[in-house]
């Protein structure tokens, strides 16, 4: 079975609509099983959902929360959540908020740079407006030749501790964790390879704590990270007991990430976090 866990629609900073993030994983990926994870959104999994339903592609609810842990921003990916929980849309509203007042900081930043004007010019990429990324403003970067393409614009100035990084109040892991298994889904962490936790103890020190919040699954194979971190977080899956995921973390055809369901394979013999879905 081809399967693909971690996925963006325009819902947040993806290429494609839901809809048609559905027909394109179906028709031109093949993919038997899909989970659309829009960042701090429940608003494109209606469509999604229906799209799913008529191109005969089973399709998991799913939302990937920004949260904050030791001061970094960690992704928590949420599965088969109930789309209607007040909880979590009530914390994905609270980010969403976070969000905006965010993408302003962000404007002040680039234009201190000697980039002027770019928060409307963010703000048009942002097809859903309430869910405004740094992508919208790499996006913006790139056309106005201020780049010259979206990883330099991260690199460069966007990235985290670059000139035009805001660091924001996102909630708190342990909060994201239970607002997800609040609302009946398997909380996952997004891949764990991405957050630059060089030494041991800081990787093991975010499992422990994950864990800890009712964690349940970790991304062994992730578009998001390179190969060699399949190894490293199957190892710490095994030592923590948490279930294997695997997503693409698509968000566009065009670079360097891979499709959808390309994300590699995962290693045979593995706890599957489909175990703990309801299929
Ligand atoms: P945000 O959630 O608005 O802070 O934006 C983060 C999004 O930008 C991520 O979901 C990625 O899609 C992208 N992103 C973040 N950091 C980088 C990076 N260093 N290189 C490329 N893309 C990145
Ligand atoms: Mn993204
Ligand atoms: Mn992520
Ligand atoms: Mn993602």
């Amino acid at each position: 079975m081809k399967l693909d866990l971690h996925m963006h629609s325009t819902s947040s900073d993806g290429e494609l609509d839901p809809a048609e993030l559905m027909r394109f994983a179906r028709h031109q990926r093949g993919l038997d099983l899909v989970a659309l994870t829009d960042h701090d959104t429940l608003g494109g999994l209606q469509a999604a959902s229906d799209e799913a339903e008529k191109v005969g592609l089973r399709f998991v609810n799913g939302i990937e929360i920004s949260s904050l842990w030791a001061g970094r921003c960690i992704h928590i990916v949420g599965l088969q959540i109930d789309r209607e929980n007040e909880t979590l849309a009530r914390l994905a509203g609270g980010i969403s908020a976070q969000r905006s007042a965010r993408a302003v900081k962000i404007a002040e930043k680039l234009e201190s740079l000697g980039f002027p004007n770019l928060y409307g010019k963010a703000l048009k990429y942002a097809r859903n407006p309430a869910i405004i990324s740094r992508m919208h403003f790499a996006q913006a970067l790139t056309s106005e030749g201020h780049v010259e393409h979206l990883q330099q614009a991260f690199d460069k100035y966007l990235g985290d501790g670059m000139p035009a990084f805001v660091p924001t109040l996102w909630p708190a892991l342990a909060d994201a964790v239970s607002a997800i298994r609040g609302a009946g889904g398997v909380a996952v962490l997004a891949h764990p390879g991405r957050y630059r936790l060089t030494e041991q103890w800081q990787f093991d020190g975010l499992m422990a704590d994950f864990q800890q919040a009712g964690g349940q699954a970790i991304e062994v194979v992730s578009g998001s990270q390179s190969a060699q971190y399949t190894g490293i977080c199957l190892a710490a899956a095994e030592r923590f007991g948490f279930y294997a995921s695997s997503g693409s973390d698509f968000h566009s055809r065009q670079g360097k990430r891979p499709l959808p369901g390309a994300q590699g394979e995962m290693p045979a013999g593995v706890k599957s976090v489909l175990e703990l879905l309801k299929l």
